[in-house]
């Protein structure tokens, strides 16, 4: 017999529950930094779901079968280049401060046409939530640049198991109330560090130096989500012997140098073999021209990029929409098992522009009845740009025509919704959730000629928020880590 999705608990037990999660995760690294925090030896539990929550298993197992398909779509987009360049032209003429400003930076950044190190290396998340109608994975968005929460992933999967281990969530007795298949940990810590040691070992062969090398962990400055990244950054030393060193994006500049095209760490001389952002995917990050002198510094030497800046330019919300086009996929991908699994995560997604599909999109954006289907989403990351149902036409009527553009329309996917709870700052909120499952990958492949050395499944997320927001930023505080329960 199968118990229920959530256990019911009496308060005490409910309570030791709570205690036994709240110290578990400062035990084992479940932490983030707190909001505005000063000290950095006083940490906060990272918000979590008190139990884990239902999602289909044919769903999970869909998700992670399409992503080495997504990785080969992506890498291609990249090393067949044009395409992609004739997209960012455009975006960067509407945005020129930050696209513009990337691409400019991206070719400054090339020698005879071509990118000094070829070779780029991507850790990609795609998010799903699944649709409640058909319990089939559908696509939020796919993340080419500073995707996170792959350490802590692994952590709250921990949890789970742990208290499921210790009986916490029997209320009678300590039986384990979920079969242990049934919640998976999500081992994305060690398959995010393994994408970087490849690509260590790829710099290695490629231009033999003569000490051992380094990953340097591009970072944001007070970064609160910092444990998210060490748990990569210690499996990459415990599982590789890889060592990496942290700079500030801000830094990068200044705590770098570059002799006969190779970039090291000054203070120690430190070969860089990958230049890993954590950082540098809003413009608020590129605060004045050190920034940009950094990251065009990295992006002129051998050092392999994680991701290379057009790699980054990649994740553009207008290039998922333009792969949901059957003609434009096929560029990208030949095999058509792959394109089937790829399309089946697509909902509709419309241009803004002068387009057939343009116009009618325009239409249904800015009608009252119509506008309630879908998110509009400008060109950025991170979380808290998009603008949902009944605000659409209120805010297309304040944006100048010329600039809708650069803005996609995208259908709304409605997921199931679950009763659990959310430990937030030590407090348990219980609420109606819903979820976002991620699934990341890693690839190592030449932008050049396009091939790929290197192309996996590197674990999941499941960040689940009240269905009350509409966003799930985690760090951003609308969100938490959650851990799959595999339903039939
Ligand atoms: P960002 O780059 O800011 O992360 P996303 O495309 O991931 O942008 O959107 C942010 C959040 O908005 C998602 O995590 C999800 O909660 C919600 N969202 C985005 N697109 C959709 C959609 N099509 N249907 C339902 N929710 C969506
Ligand atoms: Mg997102």
């Amino acid at each position: 017999m199968t118990n229920p999705p959530f256990p019911t608990l009496s308060q005490q037990n409910r309570d030791l529950l709570v205690e036994a999660l709240l110290q578990w995760s400062l035990g084992n690294g479940l932490t983030m930094y707190p909001p505005g925090y000063e000290s950095l030896h006083v940490v906060a539990n990272a918000p979590v779901t008190l139990f884990p929550t239902p999602i289909p298993k044919s769903a999970f197992n869909a998700a992670i079968a399409v992503q080495q398909p997504f990785n080969q779509v992506y890498a291609n987009v990249v090393s067949k280049k044009q395409w992609l360049v004739d997209v960012i032209k455009v975006l960067g003429a509407h945005d020129p401060e930050f696209t513009g400003r990337l691409f400019e930076t991206y070719q400054k950044s090339l020698v005879d046409g071509k990118p000094v190190q070829r070779v780029s290396l991507g850790l990609f998340r795609s998010d799903y939530m699944v649709d409640t109608e058909t319990n089939s994975i559908k696509q939020i968005e796919f993340n080419t640049v500073s995707v996170s929460f792959g350490g802590l992933s692994t952590k709250v999967g921990q949890l789970h198991n742990y208290l499921n281990s210790q009986g916490f969530y029997d209320d009678n007795y300590s039986y384990e109330y979920y079969n242990k298949d049934v919640i998976p940990v999500s081992p994305s810590t060690v398959e995010l560090a393994r994408g970087l040691a490849k690509a260590n070992e790829k710099y290695g062969e490629l231009t033999k130096p003569d000490n051992e090398t380094v990953v340097l962990f591009v970072v944001q400055p007070n970064e609160r989500n910092c444990f998210d990244q060490r748990h990569v950054e210690y499996a990459l030393l415990n599982e590789f012997g890889v060592k990496s060193v942290r700079v500030t994006f801000n830094e990068l500049a200044t705590k770098t140098s570059v002799r006969e095209d190779r970039l090291y760490v000054k203070s120690t001389m430190d070969q860089v073999s990958v230049v890993y952002y954590r950082s540098g995917y809003g413009p608020e990050e590129y605060g004045s021209e050190i920034e940009w002198e950094g990251r065009l510094k990295a992006e002129k030497t051998l050092a392999i990029k994680c991701p290379s800046i057009l790699t980054q330019l990649s994740g553009a919300k207008k290039v998922q929409q333009e792969l949901t086009n059957p003609e434009i996929l096929a560029k990208f991908i030949e095999d058509s098992e792959a394109i089937e699994k790829v399309q089946s995560t697509f909902v509709n997604i419309y241009p803004m522009d002068d387009s057939e599909a343009g116009l009618k999109a325009r239409e249904w954006a800015q009608d009252s009845q119509q506008c309630l289907k879908f998110v509009l989403k400008p060109q950025r990351e991170g979380g808290g740009n998009n603008v949902y149902k009944e605000d659409i036409p209120k805010f297309l009527e304040k944006l100048p025509k010329e600039e809708w553009e650069a803005y996609i329309l995208m259908e709304l996917i409605n997921p199931q919704q679950h009763p659990n709870s959310v430990i937030r700052n030590s407090e348990v909120f219980s609420e109606t959730i819903l979820s976002e499952l991620g699934i990341f990958g890693t690839v190592l492949f030449n932008e050049e000629d396009g091939d790929i050395y290197h192309n996996e499944g590197a674990g999941f997320l499941l960040r689940s928020k009240f269905s009350s927001s509409n966003e799930g930023g985690v760090a951003a505080g609308f969100g938490c880590v959650d851990t799959v329960c595999l339903t039939e």
